[in-house]
């Protein structure tokens, strides 16, 4: 269920911001988070140190998130491009994170796609994690691409710049960038060791027929 804009809502995006640095998966103002609700989609505004941030400072992008009009006293994000229009594309996420998390970051800035290196890429929808062309932070191409490597999928790398997490809500776009984050290291750490094999088209899509039973949805957030 699409929730309302509230002062709890707009905390929750501040904790989470609290917790991707704390926890390592973001530094400083890097990163930004985006809820979608029914009055439009909230978002941290553009460069404001999350220790600092309130819930009147986040963003309320009113309607679709398209129209250019932002709500609040600050600039909102400077990626709410490509925030909006996942949500315009994608019924099925109300949150997205963008991160740049230190392992994810650094495997984007090889421009590869991350292949079937271990069974928790399925949590992402395929058989790998794609990364993104290179455009400009905050350009409407960083968006189109970031749409073309997320088709079908919640997750992908931006080359040279970092990755995005999308979800049902925001715990599970969080949980997505955590476990993005995780694989990032892991692959890179194997690759320091061989050649990680990579799982098969017809393993990855038994995988997938398994975590459709409700592998990361969890029983108060079935939608
Ligand atoms: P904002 O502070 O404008 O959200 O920018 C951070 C960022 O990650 C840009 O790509
Ligand atoms: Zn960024």
């Amino acid at each position: 269920m699409i929730k309302k804009d509230s002062t709890e809502l707009r905390q929750s995006i501040i904790d989470a911001c609290l917790w991707m640095n704390s926890s390592g998966l973001n530094q400083g103002t890097s990163g930004n988070i985006s809820i979608r609700t029914e009055n439009g989609i909230l978002i941290t505004p553009s460069s404001l140190p999350y220790e600092e941030t309130t819930p009147e400072d986040i963003m309320l992008l009113p309607g679709d998130g398209l129209s250019g009009e932002a709500i609040g006293k600050h600039r909102p994000s400077s990626e709410w491009k490509f925030h909006a229009d996942i949500y315009k594309e994608r019924s099925d996420i109300h949150s997205v994170v963008h991160t740049h998390s230190i392992y994810a970051t650094a495997l984007s800035m090889l421009r590869r796609d991350i292949p079937s290196v271990h069974y928790m890429i399925g949590v992402f929808g395929g058989d790998s994690i794609r990364c993104a062309d290179y455009a400009h932070y905050g350009s409407a191409e960083l968006s189109e691409n970031a749409l073309i490597a997320l088709k079908d999928r919640t997750g992908c790398l931006l080359g040279t710049h970092g990755m995005i997490a999308c979800g049902a809500d925001l715990k599970q776009a969080l949980w997505r960038a955590g476990e993005l984050e995780a694989l990032c290291q892991q692959y890179h750490l194997a690759c320091q060791l061989g050649e990680p094999r990579v799982l098969t088209a017809q393993q990855m899509v038994e995988v997938r027929d398994r975590m459709k039973t409700g592998y990361g949805v969890w029983p108060d957030r079935k939608k």
